[in-house]
């Protein structure tokens, strides 16, 4: 049974998504990869502040926890 569906999606991978309540646009795989992009950047990114800021740990840390927030 084909189902040709002119809202079929396509990731930027070239694969189909076949889920229509898909919502970002990528197949699974991608999905799971951009979160930990994401995540990675973020750890990254708290690092980045722990070694800057010795010891200012744990305010640098809130701070960065509340900006992702707001993002
Ligand atoms: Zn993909």
């Amino acid at each position: 049974m084909e189902n040709k569906n002119k809202s079929e999606k396509n990731c930027p991978c070239g694969r189909i998504i076949t889920d229509p309540k898909n919502k970002t646009g990528l197949c699974p795989k991608c999905q799971k990869t951009g979160v930990n992009i994401v995540s990675a950047l973020g750890v990254a990114g708290i690092v980045f502040l722990v070694k800057k800021n010795g010891g200012k740990i744990i305010k640098s840390t809130f701070d960065v926890v509340k900006n992702i927030k707001k993002f």
